[in-house]
């Protein structure tokens, strides 16, 4: 198998696409010998086969990373030069942030315009961030006594195993990689199964960037094959996930096989309040925002929303009516949508099955009923609105992850913060309100990672991104992703008391 391939995508865009698995920094074929398809989501056409991982290829992927770790070539890099290699990076994620948005989209489905100012700008952005900690990780000096000088060095974990999904392909690579890499830390990363090309070409400007061979080793393969082999593998010393609740569990399970350090950054259900102070206008926006961006694939979505008696049912029509007017179902390649298909067969009938159940149980449609036919080539699922849910409905408890929303009433700023904080997750929430004394106090009673107040999914790269509860544990993006890829060091040094 030619480990690249040259496409030309849908919208003219042709490139050189690698399909190999990515070792040592070269493609290389799959010893286990296995390949996946992916197509495109709009018209379920084959794009490409790539290369599939088995365990003896994750085997030589992080034989890769520790040579890599070991080797004087890395090591002897100061923080600085770490720093060169990540902003030379993103200089040329810069000069290729067409392919690299194009990629994506015919990947994925999402919007082209929004793989390029989104997804694509946040990769440049992080990793430039990141290439300038790169020689800021510093220890501390702790005072004890005159006996005694302590200090403490921050130094690198090992070898670290990332797992990404599907639903920002080169953006989470990016969290993952830039943190990890800034630290001093080599990497076998693994990308979604529906998502392999964009990490793959991400590797090509990995080398071109000129990063030591071993230092970033890309797999792609199936979740519990080569997936399941990161996270047990005796030599991985930290494994980072981003994905389902339940995936993590599982692989926080097979961490425990080593005792890796991990971060988990898993499922949500998060809330949405509007208060009656709230500019309605705005609060209507943002929720659309809050749910229907990236086809409300996105594991912060703000996809219940809770709306105080006094102004329910005029919050529930102007964002149905918003819906209808800014939701523009089509073609990810087409410059006027923003909303494309589903990324899979298996989430667009997940999500149709949800629609199916909350109807059964009882919420009340507002929007939705119109969906493709079920024979209908792509996997597109139009906005679905649900009000006059309760607590019990499957619904509002399991996270669906599609362009689902489910609406309900609170009487007060109590009942509010109970409806809120009423879920197994803890990721994000966004608060609407006018009244500042309020807007603090509900942020700090909620239980989520990240609390947007008059706004939601307005994450940034150098804000903390993580959950509580059964949202995952650690922390990405910020100062705070530097320590989860160091482990810290005391040194004591004695200046006297001899014995
Ligand atoms: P989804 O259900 O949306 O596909 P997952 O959490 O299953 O989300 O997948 C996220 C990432 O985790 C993907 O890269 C997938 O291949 C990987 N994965 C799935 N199952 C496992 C597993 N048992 N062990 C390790 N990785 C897994």
């Amino acid at each position: 198998m030619a480990q690249s391939i040259q496409l030309t995508a849908p919208n003219q865009t042709t490139y050189l696409q690698p399909t190999g698995l990515f070792i040592n920094n070269e493609f290389v074929p799959s010893v286990y010998g296995d390949t996946l398809s992916t197509v495109n989501p709009f018209d379920e056409s084959l794009i490409a086969s790539v290369s599939s991982a088995g365990p003896e290829d994750i085997d030589l992927a992080v034989a890769s990373a520790r040579n890599a770790f070991k080797s004087e070539e890395w090591q002897s890099l100061t923080g600085y030069d770490r720093g060169v290699l990540l902003t030379r990076l993103a200089d040329l994620c810069d000069r290729d942030k067409h392919i690299l948005a194009t990629i994506d989209a015919w990947d994925n489905g999402k919007p082209y315009e929004q793989a390029l100012g989104e997804d694509v700008a946040e990769v440049i952005s992080v990793f430039r961030y990141y290439g300038g900690w790169a020689d800021k990780i510093q220890g501390r000096t702790i005072p004890t006594s005159d006996a005694k000088l302590a200090y403490t060095r921050h130094e690198p974990i090992g070898v670290c195993g990332q797992i990404i999904p599907w639903n920002y392909p080169s953006m989470m690579a990016a969290w993952k990689l830039g943190p990890a890499l800034a630290c001093g830390n080599t990497v076998v990363i693994k990308a979604a199964e529906q998502t392999p090309l964009s990490i793959l070409y991400l590797a090509s400007l990995i080398k071109e960037a000129g990063f030591p061979a071993g230092v970033v080793n890309v797999v792609n393969g199936p979740g519990t094959t080569a997936g399941a082999a990161m996270a047990s593998h005796q030599d991985i010393d930290k494994i980072a996930f981003t994905g389902s609740t339940n995936t993590g569990k599982a692989i926080m399970i097979a961490a425990a096989s080593n005792l890796k350090a991990i971060t988990l950054e898993t499922g949500g259900k998060s809330p949405l309040l509007v208060f009656d102070d709230a500019n309605l206008d705005q609060a209507v926006k943002w929720s659309h925002v809050g749910i229907m961006t990236n086809m409300g694939q996105i594991c912060t979505s703000t996809s219940r929303i809770y709306v105080q008696e006094s102004i329910y049912e005029t919050f529930v029509e102007k964002f149905k009516q918003y819906t209808i007017e800014n939701s523009i179902v089509g073609s990810q390649f087409d410059p006027q949508v923003n909303h494309g298909p589903q990324v899979s067969a298996a989430q667009k009938s997940r999500i149709l099955g949800y629609l199916e159940t909350a109807k059964r149980e009882g919420a009340q449609l507002v929007l939705g009923d119109e969906q493709p036919s079920p024979d209908a080539k792509g996997y597109f699922v139009k906005p679905i609105i649900f009000k006059d849910t309760n607590r019990d409905m499957t619904v509002v408890r399991e996270e669906v992850f599609g362009p689902f929303v489910v609406i309900q009433s609170f009487k007060d700023q109590k009942d509010a913060i109970d409806k809120a904080n009423d879920t197994e997750y803890g990721l994000g929430a966004a608060v609407f309100t006018e009244n500042i004394t309020r807007a603090h106090n509900v942020a700090a009673a909620i239980q989520a990672g990240m609390v947007w107040i008059n706004s939601s999914q307005d994450s940034h790269f150098a804000i903390p991104f993580g959950g509580y509860k059964q949202s995952g544990i650690g922390r990405e993006l910020g100062e705070y992703a530097l320590s989860a890829y160091t482990q810290v060091k005391a040194v004591h040094v004695n200046l006297g008391t001899w014995l």
